[in-house]
């Protein structure tokens, strides 16, 4: 089968591309080893109950089991919680950190939990938690007020020792997929474009207006 430069090309790309997974899944799988220290690396946040809230509840094992499921970690290099407001800026700001919000599809405690923790948020309603329409069914957690901020240092335990051979094949395929803009053409072969989808979300009616439009002029009528 002839195919053209194009082809060739989307073709070589994809077989790189597969061959990066692979590594990358291999690099996951090495085994780690425990280290005879444990290192400091920074710090983390997460969340936790105020003190004086579980120990006057009954309910305090249920209030344990939500958390674990909602809780959030950010990390820190130096504690300060600060990350810069894009790449290029000077501006550093707060990072953002809320509880997660958890989906009716992944709905993991029982029935009567929704109503007695949770506020819910329906689709196409205005979410104030997520300041955005929300477009599936998800529930907050209704009382934050019970949690408050963790900071403890971030202690490493394990170490796991870079393999030589993924790490240079790895880095040859990112070179040749830059050298070449392969990663272009990936995007391409996939069908999606990140101008194509931002216009999509923007203009949606406008969007549904072309493609009706243009379904008019494939369906209509011959009048002669
Ligand atoms: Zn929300």
């Amino acid at each position: 089968m002839l195919l053209s430069k194009q082809k060739h090309k989307q073709k070589r790309a994809l077989t790189l591309l597969r061959e990066l997974h692979q590594l990358w899944l291999a690099r996951r799988s090495l085994p780690s080893v425990p280290l005879e220290e444990p290192i400091q690396r920074g710090y983390k946040r997460s969340y936790k109950f105020k003190s004086g809230i579980l120990p006057y509840r009954s309910d305090a094992q249920a209030l344990i089991a939500i958390l674990n499921r909602i809780n959030v970690t950010n990390y820190s290099p130096d504690g300060s919680f600060k990350e810069k407001r894009h790449w290029k800026s000077k501006m550093w700001v707060d990072i953002k950190q809320q509880p997660r919000p958890i989906y009716e599809h992944r709905w993991p405690f029982p029935k009567e939990y929704k109503e007695k923790y949770f506020d819910a948020s329906y689709p196409g309603k205005f979410c104030w938690k997520c300041f955005e329409f929300s477009k599936h069914m998800h529930y907050h957690f209704r009382f934050e007020h019970y949690l408050e901020f963790n900071v403890e240092p971030n202690m490493l335990t394990h170490y796991t020792d870079a393999d030589p051979y993924i790490e240079t094949r790895i880095k040859e395929i990112e070179n040749k997929m830059e050298a070449e803009q392969l990663w272009s053409i990936i995007n391409r072969a996939k069908g999606s474009h990140h101008r194509d989808r931002d216009l999509k979300r923007k203009y949606p009616v406008r969007d549904q207006r072309r493609k009706e439009s243009v379904d008019e002029q494939i369906h209509e009528p011959d009048d002669v």
